[in-house]
């Protein structure tokens, strides 16, 4: 993906800043905006700085967010416009369509933040009385069929669907490792002074939180430290994020008596029956490992800590949707102490994204209908179609690659399935039953809902045309098993796509982030997939060998990068996205002088059209992030901090150096530059 993860994390509160408005329409601000530009920096010491500099003086981070950024701004622009459109949906008796009856009424309830309070812990009684009834670990089984349903899988394990990697044609179950509350494993085992202090602060936020679902202190105290030794143990059990990034590593197929003899002590015919999925024999245990720690702590935890931990993921999982206290809580350890951010964000907004989140593909019509015209998409599939040109005439030409390996790469580029603004079938959410005085209800309908409908995928046909991302999305993603990529409506917008400007701009901007999804279908992790998404090597051995030295010259060009304080980018982590900016980069690059060969192109306030491309290029990316969430990226994000998503690509590129004019020996031009397509 080219964007930085989105954190649905939970805790914001009303807060008292200059108050923002509900949009009627999207505002325009252009895809190279000169304004945004720093011309006392010069291009050829730092891109980034250059192209973003005025952007970076006039947009500092609001206090509620733990980032900032073109996307971030991007993305609350449309989340302000959703506001006004539900609104107006959640006015009863008006002459409302089914579907914004949906999203209205679900809008109306988050809302309502006097019901949440006098709900208190009500919406969490049934299941806190169901973990008091457990007599012992055999216990377990129906509790987490029923969590996992909800879709909250730091409840132990994950158990959903996914397409099988052998056949990407089947769905099969998957269960996956879980279970833990921090942002990532790592947070669990290292040993530097930071993260000891984050582990303290966390035991006591746990604690906290116990206390506020009616545990008394002393022994709510004592609670969160035997929940971090559960934890502890399924983190260093856990693959790390490098690690997960090999799919073999997480393909093991085994039958139910497999499954079974990974973890004696838990009863799957008692697990499955509650999920519904009894006859079921065919899983995928990612990390069988991890299942092998589970045994292990089923068979040694006392029962008491098995409740005092469920409790703790139950209302970690819902405190975002319960009263105030439970709410402030989770934002002061995730939001203010993790991430640095001030102030929680508005009720309003927090309200808008649940329901894209729970209802997306219901919201997601109406925002499409007033935002995407037929030009845009029309004119996006083209650019699409144009960047798969150019990665074509490429592939035929590269020189380090086998004509053997060059006729599968091409098999499956040919097979890319181009996904643009939104689905042709929008999702039914009619069963959901929406309630207005009911919030956390309908968030855990909500969520049922979607568990239940990955799981009832397991046996069917793959639905091609579904879509991980809702329309709004200010975000774009390649599928290595649907061998498809998918450009949601919210990132086919100004500033990033500009239908006012021209191609230059747009093909560095958009056009860069087309080049970059369709890249991932051939970066390190996407290359072991075939044209079917199979996990199947198409590679000769000689090929692969020599893709994987221009790979680990990108990972050694990002070693040397700083995220934040002595933290350097962990370039193993982030290969697949720096191979993906870079190649995507190059693509567009060379689809755009296809385009425009033999019109003559103008220069524009100063610039040549090189140099606008690669204005526009940099200007996707303007942006700034708190130190605190800079540590938190640095663990858990896949992507590098933007100025060297900008800075290292072009440093790569003779087509920047050359546009620019800079010479051997200046910061933005790389020795021996990495290319990799
Ligand atoms: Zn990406």
């Amino acid at each position: 993906m080219r964007l930085f993860p989105m954190f649905f994390l939970a805790a914001w509160a009303a807060c008292p800043q200059t108050p923002e408005t509900p949009l009627q329409s999207l505002p325009y601000s252009p895809s190279l905006d000169p304004a945004s530009m720093d011309l006392t920096v010069n291009a050829c010491q730092d891109l980034y700085h250059y192209a973003c500099g005025g952007w970076l003086k006039s947009n500092p981070i609001p206090p509620d967010q733990s980032s900032w950024s073109v996307y971030a701004k991007a993305a609350q622009d449309n989340e302000r416009f959703l506001w006004g459109i539900l609104q107006d949906t959640a006015k009863p008796g008006t002459s409302r369509s089914a579907v914004e009856r949906e999203i209205g009424d679900f809008f109306a309830a988050c809302m309502d933040e006097g019901a949440a309070a006098k709900a208190g812990l009500t919406p969490l009684a049934r299941e806190l009385s169901a973990i008091g009834a457990l007599r012992s670990a055999a216990d377990l089984p129906e509790f987490l069929a029923r969590q996992h349903l909800a879709m909250d899988f730091g409840m132990l394990f994950s158990f959903s669907s996914n397409q099988d990697f052998a056949d990407s044609s089947r769905q099969i179950a998957f269960a996956g490792a879980g279970g833990l509350g921090l942002p990532d494993r790592d947070y669990y085992t290292k040993t530097d002074a930071k993260s000891e202090e984050i582990r303290k602060r966390y035991v006591a936020h746990v604690a906290r939180m116990l206390e506020l679902a009616g545990d008394p202190l002393p022994r709510a105290g004592a609670q969160a430290r035997a929940i971090m030794g559960i934890e502890t143990a399924l983190a260093k059990a856990s693959l790390t994020r490098v690690e997960q990034r090999d799919p073999y590593k997480l393909f093991h197929k085994m039958d139910r008596a497999g499954l079974q003899a990974l973890t004696p002590a838990l009863d799957w015919n008692r697990y499955l029956d509650a999920a519904g999925l009894g006859g079921l024999n065919e899983y995928n245990v990612t990390e069988p490992a991890f299942f092998r720690e589970v045994q292990n702590l089923l068979v040694s935890t006392p029962i008491g800590d098995w409740k005092a931990y469920l409790r703790w993921h139950l209302v970690h999982a819902r405190a975002a949707y319960l009263s105030p206290p439970f709410v402030d809580a989770n934002f002061e350890f995730f939001g203010k102490y993790l991430r640095g951010t001030p102030q929680m964000q508005p009720r309003w907004k927090r309200c808008v994204r649940y329901v894209d989140q729970n209802l997306g593909e219901a919201l997601g019509q109406v925002f499409v209908e007033r935002t995407f015209t037929q030009d845009m998409k029309a004119r996006t599939l083209t650019m699409t179609q144009e960047i798969e040109k150019a990665m074509e005439n490429e592939i035929k030409q590269l020189p380090w690659m086998g004509d053997a390996t060059k006729q599968q790469a091409l098999v499956k580029l040919h097979a890319v399935v181009n996904k643009i603004g939104y689905p042709d079938k929008w999702r039914d959410y009619s069963s959901i039953r929406i309630d207005r005085g009911d919030f956390a209800g309908n968030i855990y309908r909500a969520r049922v809902f979607e568990g239940r409908r990955q799981l009832a995928k397991i046996g069917k046909p793959v639905d091609r045309g579904e879509w991980g991302m809702t329309p709004p999305t200010v975000n774009a993603y390649y599928d290595p098993q649907m061998n498809d990529i998918n450009f949601p409506a919210g990132v086919l917008q100004p500033p990033l796509f500009d239908p006012r400007m021209d191609d230059a701009p747009n093909y560095g901007n958009t056009g860069g982030t087309i080049g970059h999804e369709l890249t991932h279908g051939f970066d390190d992790e996407g290359r072991q997939f075939d044209a079917h998404g199979n996990l199947h090597d198409w590679w000769t051995a000689a090929d692969a060998k020599e893709f994987q030295a221009r790979a680990d010259c990108v990972a050694n060009q990002y070693a040397q990068y700083t995220v934040v304080d002595d933290i350097k980018i962990n370039s193993r982590l982030t290969m697949g996205e720096d191979v993906a900016d870079l190649g995507g980069e190059l693509l567009a690059y060379l689809a755009w002088k296809n385009v425009t060969r033999g019109t003559e192109l103008k220069s524009i306030g100063g610039l040549t059209p090189e140099q606008r491309f690669f204005v526009g290029f940099a200007q996707w990316a303007c942006g700034d992030e708190r130190a605190a969430s800079k540590r938190v990226h640095a663990i858990t994000d896949p992507h590098s901090p933007p100025e060297y998503r900008i800075n290292g690509v072009a440093a790569n590129m003779p087509e920047f150096r050359a546009a620019f004019g800079c010479k051997v020996g200046q910061p933005m031009v790389r020795e021996n530059p990495c290319r990799v397509w």
